[in-house]
């Protein structure tokens, strides 16, 4: 029996294979031009066929996928062109509405030297195209989760600030660079005054905003990146500022403190002679080889505030430097 012919088969193949399929001869004219290419180009074989790849599509000059093609046929080399630093060099589009949007699809692209059809002897090179739109908006939406996640993981929800578990994670972590470096760091605990007073007054929903507006204001005055504001517990804040001795914390810490009096929130059962919302703070630094552990410095720090909320609130106090050590 004879054998039909394979090439009708193949031919078929190529037209149904779902991918984009497009040979170019050694003048990097186009031989082949699969349906896939027609239906996301718009540019239907007979118009293709026999032209040069980048006479149709200019765009392409210069870029990766020319410095691909040239590889090929001069080298005999592959390439794979990452969809991430090539995210759409074709003009090419998913559907009918991204071509109305505008929208390109995202290629997954490999340029391959042939091994030349018999009886022909110039190179040739294949170029093979797939749309990872969709695993590209899958992987973009798994980013967006992951750093959403993130944010839920280590910041507070009603301010925005780092959360308890940042604020460990991140004192921990200053603490052993300290001790490394023979470093310094400075904590500064930030209690507002009478705030069950305040909510008593003026109801949880202002206290809520009360506390959005005091941990803005401390945020915004914490300029350097390796500074951290934490919502400590309920109405208290913890700065953690690393290379701070203790007089550029207390500076800080005053710099705060004048910063929530200017905010001028109106509070019925103040601490200060002004009828406005006032903070007490507690200051420690772990001095340069003092040994220390987070724990003690959080101490140190509370036990300060503690001070300044029995000498009348509203006011800085430093702990004495014997109690900062572990
Ligand atoms: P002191 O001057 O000694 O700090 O007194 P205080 O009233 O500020 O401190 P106390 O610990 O007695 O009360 C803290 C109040 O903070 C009680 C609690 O209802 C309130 N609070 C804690 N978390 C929140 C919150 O997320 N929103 C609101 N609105 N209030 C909160
Ligand atoms: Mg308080
Ligand atoms: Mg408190």
């Amino acid at each position: 029996m004879q054998q039909p012919s394979r090439l009708p088969l193949l031919e078929s193949v190529l037209e149904a294979v779902n991918a984009g399929v497009i040979v170019v001869d050694a003048a990097r004219r186009i031989v082949l031009w699969n349906k896939w290419m027609s239906r996301h180009s718009g540019c239907a074989a007979h118009k293709a066929l026999g032209m040069d790849l980048f006479a149709l599509m200019p765009e392409l000059r210069g870029g990766r996928v020319e410095a691909a093609v040239t590889q090929a046929l001069a080298n005999n080399f592959s390439s794979l062109l990452s969809p991430t630093l090539n995210r759409a060099p074709f003009p090419l589009y998913s559907n009918p509405a991204a071509i109305a949007r505008g929208e390109r699809m995202q290629q997954g692209i490999a340029v391959t030297p042939l091994a030349f059809p018999a009886g022909q002897s110039e190179p040739h090179c294949l170029i093979q195209l797939n749309d990872v739109s969709m695993a590209a908006a899958r992987e973009k939406l798994l980013r967006e989760q992951t750093e959403l996640l993130r944010m839920q993981t280590f910041s507070d929800g009603l301010t925005g600030v780092a959360n308890r578990r940042a604020f460990d994670a991140a004192l921990d972590r200053e603490l052993r660079r300290a001790k490394r470096n023979g470093g310094m760091v400075s904590l500064l605990m930030i209690d507002i005054d009478h705030f069950k007073a305040y909510n008593d007054h003026y109801g949880h929903q202002q206290g809520d905003q009360c506390l959005i507006a005091v941990s803005g204001a401390l945020q915004a005055l914490l300029q350097r990146s390796v500074d951290m504001l934490a919502r400590y517990g309920g109405e208290e804040f913890a700065a953690i500022l690393p290379d701070n001795d203790p007089g550029q914390a207390l500076q800080m810490a005053a710099t705060l403190h004048e910063r929530v009096l200017k905010l001028a929130i109106p509070h019925e059962h103040a601490a200060g002679p002004e009828k406005q919302v006032t903070v007490s703070v507690g200051v420690a630094t772990l001095l340069p080889g003092q040994p220390a552990t987070p724990a003690a410095l959080i101490r140190a720090a509370d036990g300060a505030l503690y001070a300044a909320k029995r000498q009348g609130r509203n006011r800085i106090v430093a702990a004495r430097q014997e109690d900062t050590a572990a």
